[in-house]
């Protein structure tokens, strides 16, 4: 009997080892793996630049205060700011800390202007930021919530795509709006881009902050370094976590110079949060990712797995009800009973993992090769052929 509690409901599988898009139990099976820690091996598994910068700084240096300074945290913080909207960088270990800390620096903001009436955060009805106390609040769902009260107070909700319900919850005391771009536990609905235009006017017009979660949607996983990009906007404040990391655990929020300037020293912290070990795989990552070309080729094998699903979707249009999301961010809202689906997926030896709304959710690394999606595509065929 296990000793770990109950928490998860686990598939009945584990794996020895795994290399770019595959992963091998024991005994040799080898599976296409297109769940990928939920979006986070963005560069599949035991992918060699990544090998080498953990090596080698293990060698060196692995965790010190951040009572001192970090180069590596530097370098990468630089990274990241020359390449997005961001000027100011703090890291975390996870996506949740991550999320916390915007809502933190959403309402120091306020607070450092003589408005600290203005905390409330408004977030989508069932959205996902993480499992900590505040974040289960900030998603508003029952099923995460329940049993966990009392309620953290803070926290205003409006439905996905109701934009009267959205302008009604504003008030004077609204500090942010937060949402992902493309809710991921969700079940992958994506914002449409002249959306997150609207929302960016309506912030600018009430005077209030734009945070948008990109811990699942961000690092090239949309195909754009972040998902909100397609949208030509800018936003105030972005956690991310998942894909920076390449597997190994590390978050971090971003933010514009205006509301950094609220986070002075002592008002907030991590005693792991940008450790030099985490801080080398980071900028690997990274360094991968911001290669001329990469992200266009994400773009492009994307493009062609999305059409080829939707011709999945055209055969079987009694099994498969919509194809969505965006890049390496796909999900298939399915007739039939997901859990069943991906049962007989993982049976063919394909990888997906669920998400809400009857979607199984398809990750593949960023670096997957064309005949992998080849290899999924056929193995999805066969499922779907089995229904007959
Ligand atoms: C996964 C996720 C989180 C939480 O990240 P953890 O690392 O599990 O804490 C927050 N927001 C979004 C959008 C996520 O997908």
């Amino acid at each position: 009997m296990s000793s770990l509690a109950k928490n998860y409901n686990r598939k009945k599988i584990s794996f020895l080892k795994g290399k770019g898009s595959f992963l091998y139990t024991k005994n040799g099976k080898k599976y296409l793996d297109f769940v990928q820690g939920i979006a986070v091996n963005s560069l599949g598994h035991t992918n060699p630049h990544l090998i080498k910068a953990i090596n080698n700084q293990s060698k060196k240096l692995w965790h010190v205060s951040n009572a001192f300074i970090i180069p590596e945290g530097e370098k990468l913080a630089k990274k990241l700011s020359k390449s997005t909207f961001a000027d100011k960088v703090i890291f975390q270990n996870s996506g949740t800390e991550a999320t916390e800390a915007a809502i933190k620096i959403a309402r120091r903001y306020f607070f450092s202007i003589g408005k600290p009436q203005k905390n409330r955060i408004l977030c989508v009805k069932n959205s996902f930021h993480g499992r900590t106390i505040a974040a289960i609040f900030a998603s508003g769902s029952k099923k995460m919530t329940e049993g966990f009260g009392p309620k953290v107070d803070g926290f205003d909700h409006f439905n996905f795509g109701d934009h009267k319900s959205l302008e009604k919850a504003i008030t004077k005391k609204t500090a942010a709006i937060m949402l992902e771009p493309i809710m991921g536990e969700g079940g992958i609905k994506v914002v449409p881009e002249w959306c997150l235009k609207e929302l960016r006017k309506l912030c600018n017009k009430k005077k209030i902050l734009l945070i948008i979660d990109e811990v699942q949607s961000g690092i090239g996983r949309s195909g754009k370094f972040f998902a909100f990009e397609y949208s030509n906007i800018k936003p105030d404040i972005v956690p991310i976590a998942k894909g920076i990391g390449g597997g190994y655990p590390l978050g971090a929020v971003l933010m514009t110079k205006k509301v950094a300037s609220s986070m002075i020293p002592g008002t907030h912290g991590s005693t792991f949060g940008g450790n030099p070990l985490a801080m080398a795989v980071g900028n690997a990552v990274i360094e991968q990712i911001l290669k001329k070309g990469f992200l266009k080729n994400v773009r492009n094998l994307s493009k062609y797995f999305l059409e080829e699903l939707n011709f999945l979707k055209d055969k079987f249009p009694k099994i498969i009800k919509e194809v969505r999301g965006k890049g390496f961010l796909i999900g298939l809202q399915l007739y039939k009973n997901q859990n069943v689906f991906i049962e007989n997926l993982m049976k063919k030896k394909l990888l997906t993992i669920r998400a809400a709304e009857n979607t199984i959710r398809i990750l593949p690394p960023l670096n997957v090769k064309k005949k992998e999606i080849d290899l999924a595509i056929k193995i999805l065929k066969k499922v779907c052929e089995s229904y007959k």
